[in-house]
């Protein structure tokens, strides 16, 4: 593309934005800063000729790229996050352009104990003589998903100044608190109006997700037999002391996280509470086949029920609750979402990797609110983490990725 691509001068703005979500803060947006970001996307995309771009009461910026074309073309959204992680500082980043990268091991100038090496990330070696962008090694970057919002705002300048490329008609949707995992909980989707979507909210060059893990939560509640411990000899059975036994039984060389990989589901307990009388212990339930989550409960409370009935009067309470769901199950009715992906990544000179999620993003819980919506690349690298890193050239690359995409989504209409 003959552009002036404004992906990257966009990033390092927005990274400067703390917008950092508060998994504590019940209230919504969890924090009111995100909203900054928020404020400054509108008026941008405003600038840039979106006349009815906004935020609305939560923090959501809507905006659409009117249809230039005569044919009937489903409506696409283009959707990313612009909260950071909790679980690192977001505060004064200062992002650093590694203009042509040596392949030197990169030393953050404000922690020079945080070192980026291609030892640790292999993928960096593809950026030799190319622009990585770090943060300086007190804070994250915010790469995710900041990375993303600037791919959509340089795709939406791109169409804005290239009129000449057909498509149909096109929404943009930033959303707050997608690390909360309740980004799309005050999603207008029948204002959204949109037929398909892509979140912009993934890793490596060329990589594509349309399927995540179906998840379910289930607890364990163990009602023991209380007596005064003084005199409880023959009487008191205490739940705590069952819910290890319970946690002991649970398989060891498989059934969990850290056994597991691949295609392979898991039982995973993510806490225990309680006091002798009464003690709860919750698990996380996963699988890329729905159906298979009901056996794992089934197992699940086998093994506890096994134990329960070890102790005459001790009771057992077995919960589940749903969670979220393997986008693939409504993704697999809609072909067109990953072939014409397929189509845009090959006519950007790239072979599209489509790898499973072994968790939830944003686009299985849109997909399930009427949004089937799968997940394209940024580049983003390290995570949640001081050595979040992404390369300028993803970055660009994502964008030709999305102008082609719109028009094969024309041509194909
Ligand atoms: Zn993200």
């Amino acid at each position: 593309m003959n552009y002036q691509h404004t992906a990257t001068e966009r990033f390092l703005r927005y990274v400067q934005i703390d917008t950092q979500s508060d998994p504590d803060n019940t209230a919504f947006p969890s924090s009111e800063k995100q909203k900054d970001l928020s404020r400054l996307l509108a008026d941008e995309l405003q600038q840039i000729g979106l006349s009815n771009a906004h935020v609305d009461e939560h923090g959501y910026v809507y905006a659409t790229i009117p249809s230039n074309t005569n044919k009937k073309v489903p409506v696409i959204c283009f959707c990313s996050h612009v909260d950071t992680a909790p679980d690192c500082s977001g505060t004064n980043v200062k992002p650093i352009v590694h203009q042509r990268y040596n392949g030197q091991a990169i030393v953050l100038p404000d922690d020079e104990t945080q070192i980026i090496t291609v030892e640790k990330y292999p993928y960096l070696k593809n950026f030799i003589g190319k622009n990585i962008i770090t943060a300086s090694g007190k804070t994250l970057l915010g790469a995710d998903d900041k990375s993303g919002v600037a791919i959509i705002m340089d795709m939406a300048n791109y169409l804005q100044t290239h009129k000449d490329i057909k498509h149909g008609a096109i929404k943009i949707l930033f959303t707050p608190d997608e690390e909360t995992g309740r980004g799309t909980e005050h999603v207008d989707i029948k204002k959204l109006g949109a037929d398909f979507g892509y979140t912009l909210d993934g890793g490596e060059c060329g990589t594509y997700e349309d399927e995540t893990f179906s998840a379910d939560a289930a607890t364990i509640t163990i009602n023991g037999v209380i007596a005064h411990p003084g005199y409880a000899k023959g009487k008191l059975i205490n739940a705590i002391k069952i819910a290890g036994e319970i946690l002991d039984a649970l398989p060891k060389n498989e059934f969990s996280p850290e056994t597991t990989s691949g295609r392979e589901g898991f039982v995973h307990p993510v806490k225990v509470s309680g006091i002798a009388e009464k003690a709860s212990i919750d698990f996380i339930v996963r699988d890329f086949v729905t159906d298979n989550l009901a056996k794992h409960e089934a197992r699940l409370k086998a093994i506890a029920q096994n134990m329960i009935d070890q102790y005459p009067g001790v009771t057992m309470d077995f919960t589940v609750k749903e969670q979220y769901r393997n986008m693939k199950d409504v993704l697999k009715n809609y072909p067109q979402v990953a072939a014409y992906a397929q189509t845009a990544y090959e006519r950007s000179g790239l072979v599209l990797r489509n790898e499973p999620i072994r968790g939830g993003t944003d686009g299985s819980r849109l997909s399930y609110m009427g949004l089937p919506c799968a997940n394209i690349f940024t580049g983003m690298q390290a995570i949640h983490s001081r050595h979040e890193w992404i390369a300028a050239e993803d970055m660009e690359k994502a964008v030709e990725v999305l102008v082609n995409l719109v028009q094969v989504w024309e041509e194909n209409s």
